[in-house]
């Protein structure tokens, strides 16, 4: 039976990406051929919000938060004392982060049901300033999109560090006016690749000269940037991750690119949406802040996040809880991936079963 991935990564892959994993050429990482491979994606990711002329990705071979590690570890300055926006699992992970690295920052909360709090973010700086302000673009915790607009302005010129591991290619991300200095994301959410490779879009400014000590052998971004851009990676890459991100990518541009699958995402989560608020279980959030990614729906009354999941994975369908305080509560489901309108269709009829 075919398995339907509705969690937020890895996700269900198409024939072609499978494919190519499975007929791709055996390369060693220090052959001209993977060198041309390697640049050709990065290269491709730059331009996946057209920014090659003053952007350049590095790829950090682990998961997503392997790249968002490298950026917030890497471009922000000893005495940088960032101001670090949360308000889900992600955005507290990036604090962890900062944490980690003994790294000076300010954390400035809303609850897990809030928007940014922006004027918290506005006084923060009118304090003190920061390097940069941190923050995650679509938190998937709750699927609610932070408006990145918004923090742009209350940052009036704080150059933004962004995790974009669930947005990246499935909403729009205007760097150059949201003045992003590096965003964070990975191969298997909205790309849908496979899971093993990170990547960071960043500034070429930026990465022309380092900003603080080397904090980490294996995630240094300067240094990953650097050894990638001479054509030889520093470490043994994911090979494989990215012979199918290369026809992930080529699968997404003949889409469309991000436009094409953002309003291919609104349809899908539209139907879910509709769907399920019939069905006793209605979005966490109103459509205006949700994502086109993913919605979180609350349970309806009665039935437990295992009772749901085992009764619709048995049907071939992998639905995803919430975390922490909001597992008793939430369910999420994301459309990114090989997932149809048939596919919609049939987990609908699937959950009006169970629900029954
Ligand atoms: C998935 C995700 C990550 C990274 O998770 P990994 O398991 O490390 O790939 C980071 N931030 C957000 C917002 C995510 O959705």
């Amino acid at each position: 039976m075919k398995r339907r991935l509705l969690n937020p990564g890895p996700v269900t892959l198409s024939d072609r990406v499978r494919d190519a994993l499975a007929t791709g050429p055996d390369l060693c990482h220090r052959e001209d051929r993977y060198a041309k491979l390697e640049a050709g994606v990065r290269h491709r990711l730059t331009e996946v919000y057209g920014l090659a002329d003053s952007y350049s990705t590095t790829l950090i071979t682990g998961s997503g938060t392997a790249a968002v590690e490298s950026m917030v570890t890497s471009l922000v300055p000893t005495d940088g004392n960032p101001v670090v926006a949360v308000n889900g699992v992600y955005g507290a992970r990036i604090v962890a982060m900062f944490e980690a690295a003994g790294l000076k920052h300010r954390r400035v909360e809303s609850g897990w049901l809030e928007p940014i709090d922006f004027p918290a973010v506005a006084g923060a700086l009118a304090e003190a300033p920061a390097s940069h302000v941190v923050a995650v673009h679509h938190e998937t915790t709750t699927g609610r999109l932070n408006d990145i607009s918004q923090l742009a302005q209350v940052a009036s010129g704080t150059p933004l560090l962004l995790d974009a591991v669930s947005s990246f290619g499935g909403e729009e991300i205007d760097f150059q006016r949201w003045n992003i200095e590096a965003a964070a994301a990975t191969a298997n959410k909205c790309l849908h690749g496979i899971p093993g490779l990170g990547f960071v879009v960043a500034a070429e400014a930026s990465l022309s000269s380092r900003r603080g000590p080397v904090r980490s052998v294996y995630l240094d971004l300067y240094r990953n940037h650097e050894a990638q851009v001479a054509g030889s990676p520093q470490f043994t890459p994911a090979v494989q991750t990215l012979v199918a991100l290369e026809a992930a990518l080529d699968e997404f541009i003949e889409g469309g690119g991000w436009e094409g699958r953002r309003g291919r995402y609104r349809r899908l989560n539209g139907v879910f949406r509709k769907a399920l608020a019939e069905l006793g279980a209605p979005p966490l959030l109103p459509d205006g802040d949700a994502s086109a990614v993913l919605s979180a729906y609350s349970l309806p009354e009665g039935l437990s996040f295992e009772t749901l999941f085992s009764r619709l994975e048995a049907a071939g369908f992998v639905i995803y809880p919430g975390q922490r305080e909001l597992y008793q509560t939430i369910f999420r489901i994301a459309v990114m991936g090989d997932i149809t309108d048939q596919d919609a269709q049939e987990f609908i009829a699937e959950f009006a079963d169970a629900v029954r």
